[in-house]
């Protein structure tokens, strides 16, 4: 599969209109004094289903031939991915077949039934969930749409960036949650047509170093699953199409930690009034950390997602 361009951003731009929202930019004067720096919120907490998701999901299958619509959608994800899918392909007529894990938050297995999805569970520890989407792909001949690693999803995710960049035009630096890398090469794509002197940054969790150890050896390191409470970016490894794209394009790689996230978390919350999940916070937690180096410039953060289940919500902002 080729990678994908610019262009295919601004396609996805596109098929997106009329299907996905487009989210609010929040400022936060308090996030400001903070960090020193004017800080733009990409709010995709606030997108359908709840993450950015919806726009690769919607653009993968909306590329579909009708042969290939009929005949159906497979995936393998840790949460979004799959109510992204399942979403999208109801709303385009596609019946979606998702392999989840039997760990997952409840509230993501049960929005993901909730959206008509049909879900095969399995041990995120012990079984390869790739192999097995594949082998349902196969036996239905069903197409698979990988959670990152494809080119429409890419470009849909890219569709992101490319909003904020005309909402609020060129920025000095641009945060991005990095799991598997389908956000941030996507994101990285638009930044650097629509303001090539934006810094782009991905931030991932200090457990799961996987993006920035591949960055620093030039090709993709594979970790062991990382245990942190960012359930969407417990990838132990960027893919084929996401690493070259963000090699090239993105500046560096941060890390944070779990506390890092509490506090964010506890911060749109308590000045924002948003509910973020843990792994949505990765992005706002490493441009509070980098910040002193942007003083007083203007400063981009894809706050990526909000479904988080609200007892563990509840717990993590309570505390402390
Ligand atoms: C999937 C996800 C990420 C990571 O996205 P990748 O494209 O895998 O890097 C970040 N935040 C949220 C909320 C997600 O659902």
């Amino acid at each position: 599969m080729p990678l994908p361009g610019f262009v295919d951003v601004q396609a996805a731009a596109g098929r997106l209109r009329g299907h996905a929202h487009r989210t609010p930019v929040l400022r936060s004067a308090t996030a400001d004094a903070r960090a020193g720096a004017s800080l733009f919120f990409k709010c995709e907490n606030f997108q359908r289903m709840g993450a950015f998701k919806f726009r690769g999901a919607f653009n993968a299958i909306a590329r579909l031939s009708p042969a290939q619509q009929r005949a159906g959608v497979v995936t393998f994800s840790s949460g979004n991915h799959a109510q992204a899918i399942a979403l999208a392909a109801r709303e385009l007529g596609v019946s979606a077949t998702i392999v989840m894990p039997s760990d997952a938050p409840a509230a993501k297995l049960a929005a993901t039934r909730g959206y008509g999805g049909e879900i095969v569970t399995h041990d995120r520890f012990t079984e390869d969930r790739e192999a097995l989407a594949q082998r349902i792909a196969r036996e239905r001949g069903a197409t698979l749409i990988p959670p990152y690693d494809h080119a429409d999803v890419i470009a849909g995710q890219g569709t992101a960036a490319l909003e904020l960049f005309e909402e609020v035009g060129p920025l000095d630096a641009l945060f991005v949650c990095l799991g598997g890398g389908g956000l941030l090469a996507g994101c990285a794509l638009a930044a650097q047509a629509m303001a090539p002197d934006c810094a782009v940054y991905g931030v991932e969790p200090e457990a799961g170093d996987d993006g920035l150890q591949s960055l620093r050896a030039g090709r993709i390191v594979t970790i062991a699953v990382p245990t942190t409470i960012a359930d969407g970016a417990m990838t132990t490894h960027l893919g084929e199409l996401t690493f070259p794209i963000i090699r090239e394009r993105v500046r560096d790689i941060l890390t944070v930690d779990d506390a890092d996230l509490v506090q964010a978390m506890r911060f749109f919350a308590e000045r924002m009034k948003m509910v973020v999940e843990p792994t949505g916070c990765l992005a706002a937690a490493g441009a509070f950390a980098a910040a002193p180096r942007w003083h007083g410039r203007r400063v981009g953060v894809i706050v990526s997602g909000g479904n988080v289940d609200l007892a563990a919500w509840a717990g993590w902002i309570g505390a402390g």
